[in-house]
């Protein structure tokens, strides 16, 4: 169980991804912000069609499964279908919005490496999306956070310096603040796991056992243009 809030309930964490597959560098993040922010629990959300990116190259529900054997088994992780079950285009703010109505009060922190933080004017609404859940940053390699301010575009840099947590800990509110935390850089990422696996090399230790044997045993990745 997490750290009461103010408000009386713990805080909640969000990971939405491609999670194509998922990797070390999302469980991480997952388990170091949990631990360093006292939340209660940390949803994994795989996200349907993304509208900022391209597709992802296996299925919605192959990527689920895979993240569901690589949260097995932590009391802490759940994974949540709600973005590859809805029709169309999946937006970061309707998950949002639909989690805040059934969770009700409480802190929802929306986890992100600073390479997706950097990208965030690209989402629908992005501004409300302080309305509904603060921001947590994670340091990625080849993104430090001291770094990040200035390479923002300039009206995300306003928001982030009009929003920043001044104080350490979660904030009183239940949404609104973005709060930057550095962890374990591991650097690893879903695209160099595929780029492995479909010339035939092993991306062992980047990423549960659980998950490379689910991978082999569906046949995924072998070919680039495989969905
Ligand atoms: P791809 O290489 O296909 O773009 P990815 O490895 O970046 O995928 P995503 O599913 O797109 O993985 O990432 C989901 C979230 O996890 C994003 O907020 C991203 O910043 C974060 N993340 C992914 N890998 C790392 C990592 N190694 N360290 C810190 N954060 C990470």
């Amino acid at each position: 169980m997490g750290t009461p809030h103010l408000s009386g309930f713990a805080p909640i964490g969000i990971l939405g991804g491609t999670f194509d597959p998922i990797h070390f560098g999302h469980l991480r993040l997952a388990q170091e912000l949990a631990d360093a922010l006292g939340l209660a629990r940390v949803r994994f959300i795989p996200t349907g069609t993304p509208p900022h990116r391209n597709s992802p190259q296996v299925s919605g529900a192959h990527r689920l499964q895979m993240v569901a054997v690589a949260i097995a088994g932590n009391p802490l992780f759940e994974a949540d279908d709600r973005e590859i079950r809805r029709e169309g285009i999946s937006y970061t703010y309707d998950t949002l919005t639909e989690l805040r109505e059934e969770l009700g009060e409480g802190p929802l922190c929306l986890l992100m490496g600073a390479d997706a933080f950097g990208a965030l004017t690209t989402w629908h609404r992005w501004q409300d999306l302080f309305d509904l859940a603060h921001v947590v940053i994670a340091h990625r390699p080849g993104f430090r956070l001291q770094e990040l301010q200035a390479a923002l575009p300039a009206p995300l840099r306003k928001i982030y310096l009009q929003r920043l947590a001044r104080v350490p800990g979660m904030p009183r509110a239940n949404a609104g603040s973005i709060l930057t935390r550095e962890i374990t850089a591991l650097d690893i990422s879903a695209t160099h796991i595929r780029a492995m696996l479909a010339r035939g090399s092993s991306p062992r230790y980047l990423a549960p056992d659980t998950v490379l044997e689910y991978i082999d045993h569906n046949q995924l990745y072998k070919d680039r243009d495989a969905r």
